[in-house]
């Protein structure tokens, strides 16, 4: 029976790579929050291979467990969760309001606990199960000007190898992903000057491609003996000693 994945912020950018890139061999539910638009287009070009979208927001409960039940509706189960959706917030910290640092927290940290919470329940019944988060090179090395994002994926992190530990008996694998940096949207507070500067500090000399990550994402969901683990997909970038 083909298993089902279920993607969060698949509207664009990484999420939207790990869509096509799973679409065809699993049925995939991505949610989008604002971009109907975009979701809708995505829907529309692999619909044929089972690709179906749902608004959602993460910092809701309500709006996630409203997705989860329109993807157990439509594919029967949730075999892989990929807790990719994610929202950054660059400046000094000193600039740094509450409730942008809250939003930061919300979405990427509260999001990821809140719908791992919405599927667990159901993968530690059957005994079977994979989640996958996106955390960030922000998380393990820390960056200047990105004190709550780099904040809120090394809580990530965190969760990925306590929620590992905790599942592992009942047999779902909890792991995640740190990339570098990756040419989406997120990058675009960056002028082409700026993204010179990042390619030239990175071994590999250039950002990666949204699809180097949906690979190791999948990867990650498939390998049936890896959990607690956090691949780190940076293009050989050491930010640690600058
Ligand atoms: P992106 O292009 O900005 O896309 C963000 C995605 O998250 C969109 O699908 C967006 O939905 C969704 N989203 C935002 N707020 C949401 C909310 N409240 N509820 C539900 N969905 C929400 O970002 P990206 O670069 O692909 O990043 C994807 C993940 O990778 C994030 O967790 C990010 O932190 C992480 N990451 C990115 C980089 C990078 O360099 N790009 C590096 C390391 C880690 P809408 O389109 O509907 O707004």
């Amino acid at each position: 029976m083909t298993k089902t994945i279920f993607v969060t912020g698949g509207s664009r950018g990484i999420g939207a790579a790990i869509v096509k890139c799973a679409a065809g061999k699993y049925n995939v539910c991505f949610t989008y929050n604002k971009h109907k638009d975009l979701a809708e287009n995505l829907e529309k070009e692999l619909g044929s291979l089972g690709v179906v979208a749902v608004q959602c927001d993460v910092r809701d409960e309500k709006s996630i467990k409203n997705a989860v039940e329109f993807a157990k509706k439509r594919f029967g189960k949730i075999d892989i969760l990929v807790n990719n959706a994610g929202i950054s917030k660059s400046g000094l910290l000193i600039d740094l309001d509450e409730k942008e640092w809250d939003d930061v927290f919300a979405v990427n940290a509260k999001g990821a606990y809140l719908t791992s919470k919405a599927v667990l329940k159901d993968m530690l019944s059957r005994g079977s199960g994979a989640i996958v988060n996106i955390s960030s090179i922000w998380g393990e090395q820390g960056a200047s000007c990105e004190v709550a994002y780099s904040s809120s994926k090394a809580a990530v992190i965190g969760f990925t190898k306590a929620l590992a530990k905790e599942v592992a008996p009942m047999g779902v694998r909890v792991n995640a992903v740190a990339p570098g940096a990756v040419d989406t949207d997120m990058m675009k507070c960056y002028t082409e000057d700026e993204i010179k500067d990042i390619c030239s500090e990175i071994p590999l000399g250039r950002l990666a491609h949204p699809e180097e990550i949906a690979s190791a994402v999948l990867f990650l969901a498939e390998n049936e003996y890896i959990t607690g683990t956090v691949l780190s997909v940076n293009g050989g970038w050491n930010t640690t000693n600058n």
